[in-house]
């Protein structure tokens, strides 16, 4: 038996890994121990996942959170590293550009664990956001490089990575939207509480630093989502981060009048807040890729994405928020609008091959 240890620490993380630890569970020769760094730790941002997707408590839960970037990522690696003496794991699979995943990678490498990402080789081409720096340095050091596309796979080929290390699965947030979005209807849920009619409002979401901790960005947000609540009703989950901020600004009472500000929503509700939405804003990796998934066009409010398949399809398209005009205009553009029929994001299997893929190789090291 090898044994996997995974480590996660931020909402989207607990998301994929709740395909692919069922994956793991049901393949014969691998075992799975879940390390939780504790990064997400509000339980509209963790517990509601493990218990909405089915998945085990966490083995290890490290309670980090907070903090400057290094500090956290910091302690995070001295505490991932004293788990992985005890554990002594086979492999090391750590998910998508948090700094829970780089301290997980880290931490591995040095003890010459082998490390797995699941998001390998999307790139923003910022260095600017710490994203693209988790994942960067992830990627260099890991052994199995799971690739959601094509795209991916190319910039990591591009970059001279070992060619059996990438391995091109699809994408396992694509497997959970195919599970769970058939699930869910439009009746009862966050709708009925909001009072919300099928296709007949906006769904916004805003976490990225770099619209939060920039207050002429923020604004322009703020700003072209309360213009655009004179047309449509515009719900919009808070994130912490983003909540504190707009507080700290002053901009929450008034904001609130106009816009449904809620509180995070757990995963179900969610889809089904996207899946009957007539636009999505956001600037969510994972959102772009659910409203996609769901058929809802969607606007970006970001400089750059890594999920460019779907500029080129034309159901996403940028709205670098440097003025709320602008982003009122895109919103207003892509109202209505349908992108092409394409499927770029693979066949709705990528945690079986990943958890595949694990145990045909583990079992010939
Ligand atoms: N999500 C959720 N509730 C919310 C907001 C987002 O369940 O209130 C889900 C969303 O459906 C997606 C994931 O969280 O699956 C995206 O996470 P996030 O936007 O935090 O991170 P990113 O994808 O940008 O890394």
């Amino acid at each position: 038996m090898r044994k996997i240890l995974t480590v996660l620490g931020a909402r989207p993380q607990f998301i994929k890994a709740s395909v692919v630890s069922h994956a793991i569970a049901q393949t014969s020769g691998l075992t799975e121990v879940v390390l939780h760094t504790g990064q997400h730790f509000d339980a509209n941002m963790s517990a509601v996942f493990f218990e909405e997707l089915g998945m085990n408590k966490p083995d290890h839960f490290l309670g980090i959170h907070g903090g400057t970037h290094g500090a956290m990522t910091g302690r995070m690696l001295d505490a991932i590293e004293q788990v992985l003496l005890v554990e002594r794991p086979s492999a090391v699979l750590v998910y998508g550009d948090t700094n829970s995943t780089l301290a997980g990678a880290l931490a591995a490498v040095k003890l010459h664990v082998p490390v797995a990402h699941v998001e390998a080789g999307l790139r923003s081409f910022n260095m600017a956001m710490p994203e693209e720096v988790n994942r960067i340095l992830t990627d260099r050091i890991s052994r199995w490089l799971f690739t959601p596309t094509q795209a991916a796979a190319e910039h990591l080929r591009r970059e001279g990575a070992a060619p059996r290390g990438i391995v091109e699965v699809g994408d396992v947030m694509y497997d959970v939207a195919l599970h769970h979005g058939r699930r869910v209807r439009h009746d009862g849920g966050a709708m009925a509480r909001l009072g919300l009619a099928q296709k007949c409002y906006v769904l916004a979401t805003v976490h990225r630093a770099e619209n939060t901790d920039d207050p002429q960005r923020l604004a322009a947000i703020v700003d072209a989502l309360q213009a655009t609540a004179h047309q449509l009703p515009v719900v919009w989950p808070l994130h912490p981060r983003t909540r504190a901020v707009l507080q700290q600004a002053g901009r929450l009472e008034s904001l609130a009048h106009h816009v449904h500000l809620i509180e995070p929503v757990g995963y179900l509700d969610m889809v089904q807040l996207e899946k009957y939405a007539a636009l999505i804003a956001t600037d969510s990796g994972g959102v772009q890729k659910e409203a996609f998934f769901h058929q809802v066009p969607c606007v970006t409010l970001r400089d750059e994405t890594e999920w460019v398949e779907l500029l080129k399809s034309g159901w996403n398209r940028l709205a670098p928020p440097t003025d709320a005009e602008s982003v009122a205009a895109a919103i207003g553009a892509a109202l209505g609008s349908r992108g092409a029929a394409v499927q770029p994001y693979g066949s709705g299997d990528a945690a079986q091959r990943i958890a595949r893929g694990l145990a045909d190789d583990l079992a010939r090291l």
